[in-house]
């Protein structure tokens, strides 16, 4: 292994939770009333006084609304790492729409490199750890980008080479979706970029869209060890899932009422498949969702799990804060 501190992650299901900033700048009250070292979170509503309404939750860790983009990445680096040492990973970003899913897994819409959100980081740090690395092991990277949407799986990279799959690697996990290869930063940059483009046809509005589908981005990662000749192979899963937020049975009607059945019933299979693993339970129930059913491979044995959970600490979403922190509780 070439970094041993992933060595106790090994197969483990591990919850972060980051608390989004308010957008505006001043002072609100906010819901999160403490914040543990130890990964306790306690929410309350600032309006009232009473103590039963504070609720305590436990995870690995638990990120203010100050923390930086490169703090993130600095706690995440580790399971993104052992992707070269042959381990599968996904990393989740959970939450409702406007939590900072999008934001963590990629970065605000004007980007600069000190906003740059996990992906681009993960990348960066692949790119310049394989490259030290010639010497011993060469490395091969390739990339897939899909989005799931009513179940659906759609190829975002598909409409862009007329070289499709023509790399030595595997695409293992994400059947007939495009993979490409790619050797440097830019190379990603430029692929995300029109696969976002792609993400955005045929939708009225891109963000609308957006967080009612799950996007994967998924890193392949291929490794020969120029001693022995054997082969490592890798893959990292970046998800940004749709918005968790339940809909109204009185609002959702025709396509949006099927969208947020759809939704539900992905996110929970998604939580009953980690719940699943978490207590080692002998039936894993993978065939549940599309998503499930794509990322198998990546969930379970010595596989890696990270799930961040996103909550927005403004007063009038508190239900869906805690109904979020309840689902991330139960799988952390
Ligand atoms: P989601 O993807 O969950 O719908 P976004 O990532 O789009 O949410 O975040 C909603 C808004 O909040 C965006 O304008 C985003 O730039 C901003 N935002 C989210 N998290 C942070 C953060 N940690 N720091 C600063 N701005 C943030
Ligand atoms: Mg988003």
């Amino acid at each position: 292994l070439l970094y041993n501190e992933v060595q106790d992650l090994k197969g483990t299901i591990r919850v972060y939770c980051r608390v989004r900033p308010f957008l505006q700048g001043q002072d609100m009250q906010s819901t999160v009333d403490y914040i543990g070292e130890n990964g306790n979170i306690i929410i309350a509503n600032p309006f009232k006084q009473e103590k039963e309404t504070r609720k305590i939750f436990a995870f690995n860790k638990v990120f203010g609304q100050s923390v930086s983009q490169e703090q993130i990445y600095t706690d995440t680096r580790p399971v993104i790492r052992s992707v070269l040492d042959g381990f599968n990973v996904c990393i989740f970003a959970y939450g409702q729409t406007g939590s900072g899913k999008t934001y963590t897994m990629s970065g605000p819409d004007l980007m600069t490199e000190t906003t740059w959100g996990v992906n681009y980081r993960a990348l960066r740090d692949l790119f310049q750890l394989s490259n030290a690395r010639t010497h011993a092991v060469t490395y091969e990277i390739g990339v897939q980008m899909i989005e799931i949407y009513n179940e659906q799986v759609r190829d975002l990279l598909l409409l862009t080479l007329e070289i499709r799959n023509n790399s030595q690697l595997n695409g293992l996990n994400v059947p007939d979706a495009s993979l490409i290869p790619v050797s440097s930063t830019r190379d990603v940059l430029d692929l995300m970029r029109i696969g976002q483009k792609n993400r955005a046809v045929g939708a009225t509005a891109l963000n609308e869209r957006s967080s009612r589908s799950h996007s994967v981005l998924t890193v392949h990662v291929q490794g020969k060890e120029l001693a022995s000749g054997s082969i490592l192979r890798g893959c990292l899963h970046l998800v940004d899932l749709a918005g968790s937020e339940r809909v109204e049975k009185s609002e959702a009607v025709g396509e949006r009422l099927k969208e947020a059945q759809h939704i539900n019933k992905s996110l929970s299979a998604l939580g009953d498949v980690i719940y699943a693993l978490a207590q080692k339970s002998s039936h894993v129930p993978y065939r549940n969702s599309k998503l499930t059913q794509v990322l198998q491979d990546s969930l379970g044995g010595q596989a890696k799990t990270l799930m961040f959970v996103h909550i927005n600490p403004e007063v009038n979403v508190i239900g869906e804060t805690i109904s979020t922190l309840k689902f991330a509780q139960r799988v952390a």
